[in-house]
């Protein structure tokens, strides 16, 4: 630790050995130890004492949609990026779609950038879009940095950005898994979404069975048999239904290069507790019964599910109708996704330590960041959160850093509050105070 310029000291501290009191040396925005909590603290190096407090590698969000630019007015990288960092966040890799370009062309992918650079408080990755007719635009995309591509199954909300049908999803593929690249997937299935009741209206129960859970086995299903025959690598965006989970398991037996997802609202909330009219619920796949959810954490326990993150879709107040079926349907949990997952966590008996193999260590992993972030060893980026796991909070939506502030969250008693988030080696936020803009914008590792 002879070169540290800080040291982080806390009782707990989540490596991936596991949790112990430590000190952790920084120097250049890097990890360069992670020593015993006694050790001597070179002279010239500044001393944080965390005491009690969790220090915990900062968490990766693979699954944000910034909306910057074009709907700036739904989220924007500097509202977003704070939200993020207040919440422990230290990284997102932004969705391709929402905002205006999309993320379907190089070109597009720079203008983000140029949006990005100054206003980014966290390191900000890019997912790019494949579409029905951006194929030739996937390689030059890849080799530009962006960390895989979105495609949708079923129509995506938003009209510039439509989704394949099986022949053009086989194409698209083929095209990525020529580069080895990475396809991320919304399944839901168009057909089965057609065929089921479209009520519309204020009643949950309505709009929950006009997304029945065999829209997303299909789709699931379909996404894996094209995946096995071209070798190609996918991952199951925003995972609801736990009837596709053995699908995934099998198809994990069987060699297929799947990954999956889920998020903290389906993981925290029930299709019961739903009010009438709420849209700050909606989302697609929807949250579904208490009975599914039990379902999902198993399938995080055992490893099925490898990932947890945000799916942060926010939109302006007035888009959140109360009629499910046409109110926008995204939720807003950027600045909360932690203390919601670790409440829940806690109380099903997880440790802290689960919550950072689902939202840092395999998040890093999905885009290939695991040589820089998720984790608290020497030679990682020196990105925390620094987490009271036994402090409790209630969510006033007022006190959200989110552009809007419509929350599915409002008014909810959780556990872990984040008392400080430190971007390599530099503390970006504490107590609600925020430094100037840090971030950096990051590429795929080639
Ligand atoms: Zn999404």
């Amino acid at each position: 630790m002879s070169d540290a310029e800080l040291v982080l000291r806390s009782t707990r501290v989540i490596t991936p050995e596991g949790t112990r009191a430590a000190s952790v040396a920084v120097a250049g925005g890097k990890i360069t130890a992670v020593q015993p909590y006694d050790a001597e603290v070179p002279s010239g190096a500044r001393l944080e004492d965390l005491g009690d407090d969790v220090l915990l590698p900062g968490l990766v969000d693979t699954h944000v949609h910034v909306n910057d630019p074009g709907r700036t007015h739904w989220e924007g990288f500097w509202t977003a990026t704070r939200a993020a960092a207040a919440g422990g966040i230290t990284t997102l890799v932004d969705m391709p779609l929402n905002s205006l370009p999309p993320t379907t062309t190089v070109d597009h992918l720079r203008t983000k950038q140029d949006v990005a650079a100054d206003k980014a408080h966290i390191d900000v990755g890019f997912w790019g879009g494949a579409l029905p007719d951006n194929v030739k635009d996937l390689r030059p995309l890849h080799e530009s940095g962006v960390f895989g591509f979105k495609a949708f199954l079923s129509p995506s909300g938003v009209d510039e950005f439509p989704h394949l049908n099986q022949d053009q999803l086989a194409q698209s593929l083929a095209e990525i898994a020529s580069f080895g690249g990475l396809l991320i997937v919304h399944a839901e299935d168009p057909h089965h979404l057609d065929a089921a009741p479209q009520q519309g209206g204020p009643k949950y129960a309505d709009f929950l069975a006009s997304r029945p859970r065999d829209a997303e086995d299909t789709a699931i299903a379909q996404l894996i048999a094209q995946a096995k025959r071209l070798h190609a690598r996918v991952h199951v965006l925003h995972l609801s239904s736990s009837d596709a989970l053995p699908l995934i398991a099998e198809a994990r037996r069987d060699g297929v290069r799947i990954t999956v997802e889920t998020c903290p609202h389906y993981l925290t909330l029930t299709a019961e507790e739903v009010p009438d009219g709420a849209s700050e619920f909606k989302c697609c796949p929807p949250i579904r019964e208490s009975a599914n959810q039990d379902l999902l954490w198993q399938a995080l326990a055992d490893g099925t599910i490898d990932c947890v993150v945000t799916d942060h879709s926010p939109s302006t107040a007035d888009l959140k109708t109360d009629d499910f079926a046409t109110a926008w349907g995204g939720i807003s949990g950027l600045q909360l996704s932690l203390a919601a997952v670790w409440t829940e966590a806690r109380k099903r008996g997880h440790g802290l330590e689960d919550v950072v193999r689902w939202m840092s260590a395999r998040t890093a992993e999905l885009v290939g960041l695991d040589d820089r972030k998720g984790a608290i060893e020497a030679g990682r980026d020196a990105d925390f959160a620094v987490l009271a796991p036994d402090e409790t909070f209630t969510v006033d939506p007022a006190a959200l850093q989110h552009r809007n502030r419509v929350t599915a969250y409002a008014g909810k008693t959780l556990y872990g509050v984040v008392k400080s988030t430190w971007l390599r080696g530099e503390r970006i936020v504490a107590d609600g105070e925020f430094t100037e803009p840090k971030g950096q914008l990051l590429s795929r590792t080639p």
